[in-house]
């Protein structure tokens, strides 16, 4: 599982430029005064935080993951994806490291995840592990034998790494942040998030630092 920048357009001084476009004017440098017009954009007097010119930077990922989590990435919808195709490409980077297993505790909503330690983990693992290389087996027998790969692919679990372009604005990709980073999104969804993060953070150091200071709103 990894992710990649691939690409970027614009970096924190576009945003205060294109808030800055309001009154018709631009700046060439980023300036103290640049930071506190992200602080106010982001945390705004009015409570109400201005958006759009977060929409002005673009970032362009390349994600390796599991179907699980790819198909949970896909739902935020204000962004472009182009993924790899069962029907064109042979599945060959294979399944996901396992995870240790967990169960769950409470009730919807308020769940909390423990991990199972023990003989009892290891024999989940083994039994997941199991299951894993007998789908992806089937998979490749079937290919053998000349089955096409989009049928062929049904036999795939949740667990096998796809690949996708994803283009995305800052606007959205902070919603994205905030639900995918936070402790009750899905583990293995999560540590993707972060690494997403961390790229974006190289890129837009001080409008994270707003945003962040903010409280991670909804922009
Ligand atoms: C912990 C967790 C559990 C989840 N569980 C489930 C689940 O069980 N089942 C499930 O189906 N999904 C589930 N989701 C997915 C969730 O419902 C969202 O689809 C996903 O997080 C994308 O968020 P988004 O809609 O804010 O993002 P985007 O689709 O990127 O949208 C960004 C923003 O644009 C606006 N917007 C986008 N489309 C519309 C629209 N059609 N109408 C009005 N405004 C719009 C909204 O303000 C939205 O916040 C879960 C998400 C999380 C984080």
């Amino acid at each position: 599982m990894a992710v990649e920048l691939l690409d970027c357009m614009g970096n924190d001084l576009t945003i205060t430029n294109m808030a800055r476009q309001s009154f018709g004017r631009r700046k060439g440098e980023l300036s103290d005064a640049d930071i506190g017009l992200l602080n106010s954009l982001a945390s705004p007097p009015s409570g109400v935080p201005h958006g759009a010119p977060w929409e002005h930077v673009v970032f362009q990922f390349k994600v390796w993951t599991s179907i699980r989590v790819a198909r949970e990435w896909m739902r935020h919808r204000i962004g472009s994806f182009s993924e790899i195709s069962t029907r064109y490409a042979e599945m060959k980077a294979g399944v996901m490291e396992t995870p240790r297993p967990r169960a769950q505790h409470g009730k919807p909503m308020q769940y909390t995840f423990e991990e199972i330690t023990g003989p009892l983990g290891e024999t989940m693992v083994e039994i997941f592990e199991d299951s894993l290389a007998m789908s992806l087996g089937a998979y490749h027998r079937l290919l053998e034998m000349g089955a096409s790969k989009e049928w062929a692919a049904y036999v795939l679990p949740l667990a096998t790494i796809t690949e996708f372009s994803w283009t995305v604005n800052f606007r959205s990709l902070s919603n994205f942040m905030a639900l995918r980073t936070h402790e009750t999104a899905l583990a293995e969804f999560r540590k993707e998030a972060m690494a997403v993060e961390t790229l974006v953070m190289t890129k837009v150091p001080h409008a994270m630092d707003a945003w962040n200071n903010a409280g991670r709103p909804s922009l």
